[in-house]
């Protein structure tokens, strides 16, 4: 078969290959790069993956995705790697909380929170790419949390890649930092800027906008929207479908969603051939996505602090793929959602395309209240210590079962419970501790910079760390 080419939701930007998507972020026209087609897996292969180990799922799925760049041998090199890392075998183990009701854990990586799954791969893809072709990288990223701590493990070390992670100082919480802040490596730099997280991304994106300063570093990105990152994701709804699928019958998921990357992969998953069922998308008071899905008005509400950052978001970028593939690839039309997005103003989602995105998905929404009791009940009833973005999802699975849904229900648990201490024992007054592998975390030794939120001061001292 010959490789899928990549096209841009904004149908303005040329194809490209896996390779290529792998490095860029955006495409040049502001839309995100989708596949021309889904890789159907057959019947045979779903077949023997079943029971399988992660690692050769994810042979399987990944390697349906990728272009020549990645021969085979190679790719069973990145994922032994990327996975092997993993503080369980099964990668993203099930656990039974009801008779029909599961929970995945995905919070085994290195850092305890879902992003490693992805992270991990693009830190043994990246490396490798930009060596086969003579190229070197800085990634800047600004994090509000897990997303830096996911993304300097994966890079620490790793040759051709440095990685300067801006976090708003005071602002994320002690385990978040630590994860970012204690990794000894000469590739990894923190700067603690004074500012909030939009500051943070402020900056990066002023630094992409600077022509010379992006040649002169040769910068990069690893934020949600890369496409190898859906990928990644991709691997473990086909596992868990296969596994609890009962006679091909579909397996539905309820996904804790900030800018709606994993959701988006249990999609693919789906498009793939896995018995996968209805999508749930779980929100906590930043409900844009709850309030689309149900009124079809896409408007941004400002954003709200929430004991779930990670998915304390305005806008979901990832949405843009389901709208460009649910509305069979109108280009034209996403491209006029997006302009309206982007005056601040909204749009209001067609009604064949709304009633097309419902056909898939669904929606609930979590307030803080509902969220604090959901751990508090949880704990109770199964004896299971959960995050708060755990909890949203919780709260959502219980919408939907009391709303009719029958059959396998899988929540993602997302991040693990000693990542938010506080919120945890305020809820269900049992302070979680961390897992043995990183129990040293708050005894180890802290490394950054910290900078005014100034432009000239932060490109200053990241050229000062990576440029040759
Ligand atoms: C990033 C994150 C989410 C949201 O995932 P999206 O792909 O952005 O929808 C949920 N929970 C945790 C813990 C996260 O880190």
């Amino acid at each position: 078969m010959t490789a899928i080419a990549y096209r841009s939701t904004r149908g303005q930007s040329p194809e490209l290959t896996f390779d290529d998507v792998l490095l860029t972020g955006l495409a040049p026209d502001g839309g995100l790069y989708v596949p021309e087609r889904f890789p159907r897996l057959s019947d045979e292969t779903l077949k023997g993956l079943a029971g399988a180990p992660y690692t050769k799922a994810a042979m399987a799925v990944v390697g349906a995705f990728v272009d020549e760049a990645f021969d085979e041998a190679s790719l069973t090199g990145m994922i032994d790697a990327a996975y092997g890392r993993f503080l369980h075998p099964a990668v993203a183990p099930l656990t039974q909380l009801g008779a029909d009701d599961f929970m995945m854990e995905l919070h085994h990586g290195p850092t305890l929170a879902f992003k490693d799954v992805a992270m991990q791969l693009l830190g043994q893809m990246f490396p490798a790419r930009l060596k086969a072709r003579g190229r070197r990288m800085t990634i800047v990223a600004a994090t509000s949390g897990d997303t830096g701590g996911a993304a300097v493990d994966a890079m620490a070390g790793q040759p051709g890649v440095n990685i300067c992670v801006l976090h708003p100082e005071g602002r994320i919480s002690e385990v978040q930092r630590r994860f970012m802040t204690t990794v000894a490596a000469d590739n990894v730099h923190n700067i603690a800027v004074k500012g909030n997280f939009d500051d943070c991304q402020a900056l990066v994106k002023a630094m992409f906008a600077d022509d010379d300063f992006r040649d002169a570093v040769q910068l990069g990105a690893v934020n949600s929207i890369n496409w190898a990152r859906i990928v990644a994701q991709t691997v473990y709804y086909v596992t868990t479908s296969l596994t609890l699928s009962r006679g091909g019958a579909p397996v539905h998921y309820c996904v804790p969603t900030g800018n709606f990357g994993d959701i988006f992969a249990g999609y693919v998953a789906k498009q793939m051939g896995a018995p996968v069922g209805h999508l749930i998308v779980a929100t906590n008071e930043n409900d844009i996505l709850d309030r689309a899905l149900r009124t079809g008005d896409y408007k941004p509400d400002g954003v709200r602090a929430t004991q779930s950052p990670s998915m304390d978001i305005q806008v979901s970028s990832n949405f843009e793929r389901l709208l460009y593939l649910a509305s069979d690839e109108d280009a034209e039309a996403v491209r006029s959602m997006m302009t309206a997005l982007k005056s601040g103003q909204g749009f209001a989602i067609p009604d064949a395309l709304g009633q097309s995105i419902r056909g898939d998905f669904s929606s609930y929404r979590s307030d803080e209240g509902a969220t604090g009791e959901m751990m508090a009940r949880t704990l109770k009833d199964t004896g299971e210590l959960i995050d708060p973005h755990t909890a949203v999802g919780l709260v959502a699975a219980a919408g939907a079962r009391a709303d009719g849904l029958e059959g396998p229900l899988v929540t993602l648990s997302t991040a693990h419970p000693a990542k938010f201490p506080d919120a945890v024992e305020a809820a269900t007054g049992v302070r979680p501790t961390l897992p043995p592998r990183v129990r040293d975390l708050y005894g180890r030794k802290e490394v950054m910079l910290a900078a005014p939120n100034d432009l000239g001061t932060v490109s200053g001292l990241i050229r000062e760390a990576f440029a040759p």
